[in-house]
């Protein structure tokens, strides 16, 4: 190409550019991923941001790196407090799920500069070490996995070669989900015989993140004989709760380690689901307790009695003596945006439990109370009956006769429940799912509310 056919081409360029504002952004985008999230911390924003705050504290915050990525980015962590029960807190164990970072730096920031007496007692009481952002190299890329091919896998553990893969291993991504890849027995190493495995078995301390952060845990077990807590912070969907239709902006759970009376985890005596469902009472409560608003929003994260997943740190941890809380935040990323109501919630509930173990308060709580939190799941047909009056206050079931008849049926299940007569509750869901269906066909039902009610007497039908 001659060089007034380049200028000629860039002057057209320039031309459409002014012209179109739109095609300027699409241009920026095309240039610079990170302009999709800008509003997130980078990683380099978020070493920037540790570091000041470590200079700033007066020597209160001590910040670490604590380990590598498999593509070599530096993990850090950050210790405050002196006191000796331990809070552990993780954030973007998911690369895509970054409000906890933004959130830890907030409380870090306070917890390493404020002078008040609040921020005192819990200096004085607790020792907080977070690890903002665990998963760096998925960050990088906003994706859920790290980034480690399984053939770098069989390089690193020659004794896997020829093997499958674990299941929690994402070819798409070419990396894991990290949340899977934890085992209670701490000292485990990766061995053939135990993989691919399925999500109710143990991980495989494959990636570096699990081993590093494992490590953290084992080294606060060492210094302080246990570690009182550990909270891990999370994105999610977004779901409206069973009863009101709310929007739920915080989900809180405890381990899921299956049914209380299940005795798969009898080599696990230490394991204390009472004092996890304490831990994440708190944490619910700290959220509407230091907020401004009134916060309706506040649910328990989804956990019906038979979930259970060994592999997520948090349940490995709860095996060890642990109480464990997961924050599940409305929302991924890149598609949810920043949104500092979201972070602030976050830290709210984190303080919501280190304020109550500065005074000694939490242990005081009834974890049964945090049952009785908003739920959007639905376990057995009470909780599907409650949909049905909710629907019909919304206009969404046309009227009191359609409601009364899927009622009705709810009810009669909910007595086979209480039996356990399960051929009998599958029965009778199905002659529910068949009024369902007519209802449809005469459009006496909206459509989000007849596929709601439809999946979730599936969901019944497969669990009996
Ligand atoms: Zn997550």
């Amino acid at each position: 190409m001659r060089k007034n056919s380049w200028t000629k081409l860039i002057f057209v360029a320039f031309i459409l550019l002014v012209m179109n504002p739109l095609s300027v952004q699409a241009l920026q985008n095309d240039n610079n991923t990170d302009n999709v999230d800008h509003d997130w911390m980078s990683n380099e924003e978020l070493i920037q941001k540790l570091n000041q705050i470590e200079k700033a504290s007066s020597n209160r915050v001590d910040v670490d790196v604590i380990g590598h990525s498999h593509q070599g980015r530096e993990i850090y962590a950050a210790r405050v407090g002196t006191g000796d029960q331990v809070l552990l807190i993780n954030g973007n164990i998911h690369g895509n799920e970054k409000s906890g970072p933004e959130a830890l730096v907030q409380m870090l920031e306070t917890l390493g500069t404020s002078d008040s007496t609040f921020a005192q007692a819990i200096r004085d009481e607790v020792t907080i070490v977070a690890v903002p952002r665990l998963n760096v190299d998925g960050a990088d890329i906003t994706q859920r996995q790290n980034i480690f091919s399984w053939n770098d896998v069989m390089n690193k553990y020659p004794q896997l070669n020829g093997t499958t893969p674990s299941w929690y291993y994402s070819e798409t991504n070419g990396g894991f989900d990290i949340n899977r890849d934890f085992n209670p027995n701490l000292s485990y190493e990766p061995e053939v015989a135990d993989l691919p495995g399925t999500g109710a078995d143990p991980g495989f301390f494959l990636t570096n993140e699990s081993r590093i952060l494992r490590n953290v845990y084992l080294n606060l077990k060492d210094e302080f004989g246990e570690v009182e807590a550990f909270v891990d912070l999370h994105h999610m969907g977004t779901p409206e709760t069973n009863k009101t239709g709310e929007d739920v902006t915080i989900a809180i759970d405890y381990p899921p380690l299956g049914p209380e009376d299940s005795t798969k985890y009898a080599d696990w005596p230490k394991l204390d689901q009472d004092k996890s469902k304490r831990y994440a009472l708190a944490a619910a409560l700290g959220v509407k307790e230091f907020s401004d608003r009134e916060e309706p929003g506040v649910a328990r994260y989804l956990h019906p009695e038979e979930r259970d997943l060994p592999g997520q740190a948090r349940s490995s941890f709860a095996l060890n003596g642990t109480a464990t809380v997961l924050f599940e935040m409305p929302g991924q990323q890149p598609e949810y945006g920043y949104d500092q109501a979201l972070i602030d919630r976050v830290e709210n509930g984190l303080w919501g439990i280190a304020t109550r173990m500065a005074n000694g308060s939490i242990d005081q709580l009834n974890g049964d109370q945090f049952l009785r939190l908003p739920k959007y799941w639905t376990e057995r047909s009470s909780d599907m009956k409650i949909l049905v009056e909710r629907f019909l206050e919304e206009g969404k079931i046309e009227n009191e006769s359609a409601a009364h008849s899927l009622s009705i049926h709810l009810m009669m299940v909910n007595i086979y429940e209480k039996r356990e007569e399960g051929e009998k509750v599958v029965k009778h869901m199905r002659n529910f799912k068949l009024l369902l269906d007519h209802q449809n066909e005469e459009g006496l039902i909206a459509e989000d509310a007849y596929n709601r009610l439809h999946d979730d007497a599936d969901y019944l039908i497969e669990k009996w």
